[in-house]
């Protein structure tokens, strides 16, 4: 804890959960009342939901992000560039290289790392199968999507057993369909989509209205072949396993990894579960430390139901931001009185399908549900498309003419 009247408030991570957090204490708390100092590993804000786009060489990563340190200073928030090694809860303190940081509140929004020693092969950097999960590995699987076009084969998408970030995997396949049938050549590539979901579009979420009839028929209509309860065992240069040895050939794979909390989390007494996600109460605060609070892919949650095949529930960048200000409110209540916020998130997204889109919405997330919507057009994929620059422009500058 500090001494200052001030309270310092330290938010680990620049993206979804870190920057809606910093905005909103911002926002919520008097200039006197509060320093907030982010920290995050990455100089740079990367939206996320465009690298899809750049692993099919749509944008580059300079297009879909944007450096941290002017935007926050011109807001009165400090920016530290800097991995944060570890978390001491009882002390109240951060711990980065040669560096330790005390606070008063603390929000962690570092998201995740990719659990690629789930399954031999998952890559790109420990295997040949390629990912979408970060920045580099987007920019690989473009790098690798090229070389493949000049020599075609069969390509494998999906997800490993345990993967909760589904939706880039369908993505990923329709947006390859299209591109292919745009240059012509999707006769030499036959597409197999892998996924442990006992279903098309469980998403990890039990399903969401008719996503299951809509994607199965879209798939059939595409000529995508499909495997539903299926758990990848193995990724080659050549092929895809399955447990049940099932082997698909392959010339391009691009696997979903099951995911992990980052390091430093994980490795923080007390503070995370075995998988180093953090188990938090309804306004996102930690169960054991009341002065930390956690928001995004970070958070510990349950998966909605038992399946065959393990999937994990999402944690999307529209949740994280729901997050993201309740917790900021709660700690301003913390600080200043009020009432707590203790809403549980809904999710909406618009999935790309390369020529269309379709938008998705359930209320709350986890069933049973008060509203789920579902619906297909290219009004969609003008909308996705519009989204996400007005997103960078609204995480740069903290303001937005959207709810
Ligand atoms: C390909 C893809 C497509 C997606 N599409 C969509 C979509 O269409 N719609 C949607 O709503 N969601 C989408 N998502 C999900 C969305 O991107 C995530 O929910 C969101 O990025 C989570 O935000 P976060 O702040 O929790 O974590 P992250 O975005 O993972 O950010 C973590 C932050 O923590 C920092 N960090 C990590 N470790 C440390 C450390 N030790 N020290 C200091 N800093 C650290 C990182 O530098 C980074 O700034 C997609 C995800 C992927 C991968």
């Amino acid at each position: 804890m500090t001494s200052s009247p001030k309270k310092r408030i330290v938010i680990l991570g620049g993206s979804f959960g870190g920057l809606n957090a910093a905005y909103e204490l911002r926002r919520l708390l008097p200039k006197e009342t509060r320093e907030i100092i982010l920290v995050s590993k990455d100089e740079r804000f990367v939206y996320i939901p465009s690298l899809p786009w750049v692993a099919m060489g749509h944008q580059t990563l300079e297009q879909i992000s944007f450096p941290l340190a002017k935007p926050l200073a011109a807001q009165g928030l400090e920016f530290l560039h800097g991995e944060v090694l570890r978390v001491e809860p009882e002390a109240s303190k951060v711990h980065l290289e040669g560096r330790t940081l005390d606070y008063d509140y603390l929000v962690i929004a570092t998201g995740h790392r990719s659990a690629n020693e789930a399954v031999p092969g998952l890559g790109p950097f420990d295997g040949p199968g390629h990912s979408l999960m970060s920045p580099p590995e987007a920019q690989e699987a473009r790098e690798s999507w090229k070389r493949f076009i000049e020599a075609p084969g069969p390509v494998v998408v999906g997800c490993a057993p345990g993967a909760s970030c589904i939706g880039p995997a369908y993505e990923f396949a329709f947006e390859i369909d299209h591109e292919l049938k745009k240059r012509r050549m999707r006769h030499k590539v036959p597409i197999t989509f892998v996924t442990p979901e006992p279903f098309l579009g469980h998403f990890g979420v039990g399903g969401m209205g008719k996503a299951r009839q809509f994607l199965e028929g879209e798939f059939e209509h595409r000529d995508i072949r499909y495997l539903t309860s299926a758990a990848v065992s193995r990724i080659t240069e050549q092929s895809v396993e399955l447990a049940d040895g099932k082997s698909f050939e392959s010339r391009y794979a691009l696997i979903i990894p099951p995911l992990a909390g980052v390091r430093a989390v994980a490795q923080s007494p007390g503070l995370a579960n075995p998988k180093g996600f953090v188990p938090v109460d309804e306004g996102f605060r930690h169960k054991s430390f009341p002065n930390v609070y956690v928001v995004g892919v970070a958070v510990a949650y349950p998966p909605v139901e038992t399946t065959p095949v393990p999937v994990n529930f999402p944690k999307t960048g529209h949740m994280t931001e729901q997050m993201a200000k309740a917790a900021a409110h709660n700690i301003a209540a913390d600080i200043r009185g009020g009432g707590r916020l203790e809403r549980p998130p809904f999710v909406e997204c618009i999935m790309d399908m390369g020529d269309t889109a379709a938008h998705m919405l359930a209320d709350p997330v986890r069933p049973p549900r008060n509203r789920v919507e579902m619906s297909q057009g290219r009004r969609w994929l003008w909308a996705k498309r519009l989204f996400a620059p007005y997103y960078l422009w609204k995480m740069k500058t903290g303001r937005s003419w959207l709810a």
